[in-house]
This record gives C-alpha cells, sequence and structure tokens, in this order.
C-alpha cells in the first residue's frame, strides 16, 4: 500500500504524471518575471549527467509521463542531448522549454536525433524593442525569430510562449499574427503569475482588470477566425487568478501530479516552493520513488487535515484545495492560510487593496533577474 505520511486524505496518493527537470539556473536573458528564485545565485551546484540520468530512470519507473527539460535555459548544459536520448529510450513524452538563446541549426538537428519530442520558444513580446528591452539582451528577438524558423524547417511541433503583463497585453493581436507568421501549432498566452520576480515587479507588471478582459477577447475572437478558416493554430490563454473571487487548484493539489526538480536536486511539489519554509528532500539523498510517497515535503499539504478554517469546512475545497500555498505565504506570512485570492479569506480585501495599487500604478522602473540583483537578496533578506 502507497503511504500517505501523515495526511488522512480520502484519495491514495497515486504517481507523478508530470517530471520538470530545471536543469540549471543560469541562463543570458534577465526577464522581470522569471520564475526562478529570487535568491537563485545562491544555488550554483548543479546536478551532473549521472545524477540527472538518475532522477529520468526513477521518475519513469514511478510512472513520470511527460518530461520538460526548463531552466534556466536548459541549452546552457552541454549535456542535454543525452539526457534527451535516455528520456526517449525511457518513454517519456519531452518537450523543450527554451528562450531560443544559444540553440542553433546544428543543435534542434542533435536534439531531433536524440528523440525530443516538442519544442517550446518564449517571447518577451511581438515587437523588437519590447522583447528585447525585458530580455535585457539587444539580440534577443531577432534570434528567437530565427530559431522559431528553424525548429518548423526541421518539422518539429512548436509552442510560442508569451508571458502577458502590462507591457505586452495591448498586443494579443500582433502577437497572434506573429504567431500565425512564424507557423506555430500552439500559441500559449500565459498571463504573468506573480511569484518570484515577478511578485517584486508587480507595480510595474500587473495589467488592470479591463485590460485582461479586452486581451480575452480578442484572443476569443481570433480563435473563431482561425476555426472559420479552419486553421491549426491553437490559442491557449492562461487566466490568471488576481482578479478572482476563488483561487486556481494550484497544481492540481499538493503532490498530485507534479514533480519539479531543481538545478540543485532539490525535489518540489512545484517550482515555486521553494520558497516555502519547509525542507524539501534533495535526489542525492533519497529515491525519488520516497520522496514523493514518503517525504515531510510532499505529505505537507496532501489531502485536507492540515487546513485551518475557512477551508477545513468549506464545501469548495475538493475544487481548490484552499488555493495556492506559495501565494498564501507570501500575502499573509503564513503557509497554511487559506489563498487570499479567496473572497472568504480574511485576507482578501488586503489583497484586494494591494492588486488595485499594483494596476494602476505609475512605476515604470523593473528589477531585472540577474546574478547581481539575485546577490542583494540573499546578503539583505
Ligand atoms: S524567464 Fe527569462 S530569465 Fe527566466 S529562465 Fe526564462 S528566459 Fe531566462
Ligand atoms: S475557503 Fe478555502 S477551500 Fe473554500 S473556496 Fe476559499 S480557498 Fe477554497
Amino acid at each position: 500500500m502507497v503511504s500517505t505520511g501523515s495526511n488522512t486524505a480520502e484519495k491514495p496518493v497515486g504517481p507523478p504524471f508530470w517530471l520538470l527537470a530545471e536543469l540549471t539556473y543560469r541562463c543570458p536573458l534577465q526577464c522581470p518575471y522569471c520564475s526562478n528564485p529570487l535568491d537563485f545565485a545562491q544555488h550554483k551546484q548543479e546536478l551532473d549527467t549521472e545524477g540527472w540520468l538518475k532522477v529520468l530512470r526513477e521518475a519513469r519507473e514511478l510512472g513520470a509521463a511527460q518530461l520538460g527539460f526548463s531552466g534556466g535555459e536548459p541549452l546552457v548544459r552541454q549535456d542535454l542531448e543525452i539526457l534527451v536520448k535516455e528520456a526517449r529510450e525511457l518513454g517519456y513524452y519531452t518537450n523543450l522549454i527554451t528562450s531560443g538563446i544559444g540553440l542553433t541549426a546544428d543543435r534542434v538537428a542533435g536534439l531531433k536525433e536524440a528523440g525530443m519530442d516538442h519544442i517550446q520558444v518564449s517571447f518577451q513580446a511581438s515587437d523588437e524593442t519590447v522583447n528585447n528591452m525585458l530580455a535585457g539582451s539587444r539580440k534577443a528577438f531577432q534570434q528567437k525569430l530565427a530559431m522559431a524558423r528553424e525548429i518548423k524547417r526541421q518539422g518539429y511541433p512548436m509552442v510560442l510562449n508569451f508571458v502577458t503583463h502590462r507591457h505586452n497585453i495591448d498586443q494579443v493581436d500582433r502577437i497572434i499574427e506573429l504567431c500565425l507568421e512564424l507557423e506555430a501549432d500552439y500559441v500559449e498566452l500565459a498571463t504573468c503569475q506573480y511569484y518570484g520576480w515577478a511578485h517584486e515587479n508587480v507595480s510595474a507588471l500587473l495589467p488592470t482588470r479591463e485590460q485582461l478582459a479586452e486581451a480575452e477577447a480578442v484572443t476569443q475572437r481570433w480563435r473563431e477566425r482561425l476555426a472559420a478558416d479552419n486553421h491549426p493554430m491553437k490559442l491557449i490563454f492562461v487566466v490568471p487568478d488576481y482578479y478572482e473571487e476563488r483561487p486556481k487548484a494550484c497544481m492540481n493539489g499538493w503532490g498530485s501530479l507534479f514533480l519539479t526538480v531543481t538545478p540543485d536536486g532539490t525535489a518540489l511539489p512545484c517550482h515555486s516552493a521553494r520558497m516555502l519554509p519547509i525542507q524539501f528532500p534533495r535526489v542525492q539523498e533519497q529515491s525519488v520513488r520516497s520522496i514523493w510517497y514518503d517525504s515531510f515535503g510532499f505529505n505537507r499539504f496532501r489531502g485536507f487535515d492540515w487546513m485551518p478554517e475557512p477551508c477545513s469546512s468549506c464545501d469548495e475545497k475538493t475544487k481548490d484545495f484552499g488555493g495556492c500555498r506559495c501565494q498564501a505565504y507570501m500575502m499573509t506570512g503564513d503557509m497554511t492560510q487559506a489563498d487570499p485570492i479567496c473572497s472568504k479569506s480574511p485576507h482578501h480585501l488586503e489583497h484586494v487593496r494591494k492588486r488595485d495599487a499594483a494596476a494602476y500604478s505609475t512605476q515604470t522602473e523593473l528589477v531585472y533577474r540577474n546574478e547581481r540583483t539575485s546577490r542583494t537578496f540573499f546578503r539583505t533578506n
């Protein structure tokens, strides 16, 4: 029987479906909404090739079927192709999540030969100036265009990902036109989630409710137009919860489907959870199976027994699991609280006040994600 640790969830714990392998925190770009931890420069150690091969084998044996290679920029790892080859042999469906920086035609071919199934390229904007301003690189946009074309030339299915925020949300029309031009198979318009670097920059990034509604309406018009033309490109609009009255069912429940392994081998139930005051297990010290089923970190918020009020007696708790633990921690300082996005949370009004102040803030200065800035977070905090 599968151990559920100290919790008494009704459902037995199933295996992870998704493995996210964050191969490195190194990245040539400096996006001010990056989801890497603020203190990433403190975590320089990286698993070596053997270490990652062990993770891939153990997670696959446990049942993981989807594998995302991400970072940082995963292309800075010269052993990426070795890992992809092993993943293919193990039977994973593999996805590369890249900025496109460091990609070349030869590398696209090498990844194909190794068996990579799918590539996702992130853009910062449809406009070169805005893109490069947000990426902190003068060459980023042209490189991304060239590599998106190369990926399609070599016959890959391709996702183009745009994190949307105040600087690009009014350009959704142009973004979709660019994606059509680049022959994307899927377009992900991912509304910025305010964790890590994005949380630091919320007053310079958060769009207004009206801007969001308009972007969603534009996307819907395009969906209808593409369907009428029988065009295969699919548009995915990732809705934020900042303007909602109920939180998202974060990660579909803590430790239920997702397993993230960070560059230094720390295993997390979601890629943001490193911020929480929990000692998470490391793949160097425990098998992936024991991490998933038996570790304190993965069992901490499984089930419902951990919940205080108002969640514990709430009839919606099976829908949203009390929301996001990281959001609760960032907004209240207590990771066990109801996610303050929820209107039943005693902290909801405070969230609304701060959200509206951020959405109408005139702040333009951005904190860029780079080593120098990251060091200030562990020197001073
Ligand atoms: S969000 Fe930007 S800075 Fe962060 S890893 Fe991705 S490309 Fe690099
Ligand atoms: S009180 Fe808790 S369980 Fe109920 S809707 Fe709000 S966050 Fe979800």
